[in-house]
């Protein structure tokens, strides 16, 4: 870890003294940089600037954008990333095929572990990545992939197929949805008999 690394990236902004809000959210953060002395960004982004978010927001209704607060710091030696996201997005019910909102609000909190064996030092519950698997950006500096891990949270947190608690417009108007029996894994049922021989 030199103090002057030869090769510093250059930034679209030089001048971090008073970035406004709107140049946007961080792709990476420095480790070099910030690791120690830790790195605070908050701001309200468009759900759209998320690519892989982007492709499942439903384009029936607008978009109301997320507020992120984000912290990277030390705890025990181990670095975190912590971030609050207020707000939520609007996908597709996969019942009625109307718009439905997802509540994005929540606390989340990432440690960083700079190797395995630091697993010793979080919680149990705690959720951690191993830094090595998350940089892949070739550079000469460490660059935490921020953005990606905040899309990959916010994917996390959004069902697989979203649905209305209560879609009974569209079951008066087109029936009950058919239980799925037919396509029941037959493995599955000889599972549940060999538990009980
Ligand atoms: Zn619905």
């Amino acid at each position: 870890m030199s103090s002057t690394p030869e090769t510093k990236l250059s930034e679209s902004h030089t001048d971090n003294k008073k970035v406004p809000v709107s140049t946007g959210m961080p792709e990476y953060i420095s480790l070099d940089k910030w690791a120690d002395t830790g790195y605070e960004w908050s701001g309200d982004v468009e759900p759209s600037i998320f690519k892989r978010l982007e492709a499942i927001l439903s384009t029936e209704h607008e978009q109301k954008e997320i507020s992120i607060s984000a912290n990277l710091y030390r705890h025990n030696n181990v670095l975190h990333l912590s971030f609050t996201l207020t707000g939520n997005v609007w996908l597709t019910c996969q019942r009625c095929l109307q718009p439905v909102a997802i509540e994005l609000s929540d606390d989340y909190n990432i440690a960083l572990l700079e190797q395995e064996s630091q697993v010793r030092l979080v919680d149990e519950e705690q959720d951690y990545l191993l830094l090595e698997e998350i940089i892949t950006e070739q550079s000469p500096e460490s660059l935490l992939p921020f953005k990606k891990l905040v899309e990959d949270e916010i994917l996390l947190k959004t069902p697989m197929a979203p649905k209305h608690d209560d879609c009974e417009m569209t079951v008066e108007q087109f029936g009950e949805i058919p239980e799925e029996e037919e396509s029941e894994n037959p493995f599955a049922a000889l599972a549940s008999l060999k538990g009980k021989l």
